[in-house]
């Protein structure tokens, strides 16, 4: 597989993820004009309290942002959750339903999923207590990773504008289990 199209498929999945990336993705590739996509960013830098610069969005309320050396997903709030590469679900505040009593409190019979085999999972910044992310999965299924962004390859090839230093781009998740839970 070439370079490219690694790329374009990387960037295909960015598409199609879930806003803001599909604006990201409609301001970007509507005008091929790389100068959009730093606009929208200076938009929303606009709107954040804290310094670091954005990277690139991941939802309404995180972001990727170049602190020091590392890239990290900050929440509008100015909570960090470490390195862009682990998922930032693992530092987020957790609430799960499980009980059909539970479940029914977001959805309303019959379009409810399952609550015999089914959790919904709410994830809370712990610095703002906004919510987050929503995910709905069997029991026991892992932390869904939605969304690792490949930003040497965003920034090279896209933007053409290649980050200072470039980062492996790699799942670093399972790492920080095992460094920080592992015994
Ligand atoms: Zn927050």
């Amino acid at each position: 597989m070439s370079k490219i199209s690694y790329s374009k498929e990387v960037i295909r999945d960015l598409i199609e993820g879930k806003l803001p990336w599909s604006q990201t993705k409609s301001i970007i590739s509507g005008y091929k004009d790389e100068d959009r996509f730093d606009k929208y960013v200076e938009v929303l830098q606009e709107k954040v309290a804290w310094q670091e610069k954005i990277l690139l969005p991941l939802t309404h309320e995180l972001y990727i942002v170049q602190k020091g050396s590392d890239r990290i997903v900050k929440c509008s709030c100015g909570q960090e959750f470490g390195d862009y590469r682990v998922n930032w679900k693992l530092n987020a505040l957790i609430h799960v339903r499980e009980s059909e009593e539970e479940v029914k409190e977001l959805y309303p019979y019959p379009s409810a999923p399952d609550a015999e085999f089914c959790e919904i999972r709410e994830f809370y910044c712990p610095g703002c207590g906004t919510q987050l992310w929503v995910e709905t999965v069997p029991f026991g299924y892992p932390l869904v990773f939605d969304f690792l962004p490949d930003l040497d390859t965003f920034y090279a090839e896209w933007l053409k504008r290649p980050l200072p230093s470039q980062k492996e781009f790699t799942d670093l998740t399972c790492d920080f289990i095992a460094q920080n839970w592992a015994e």
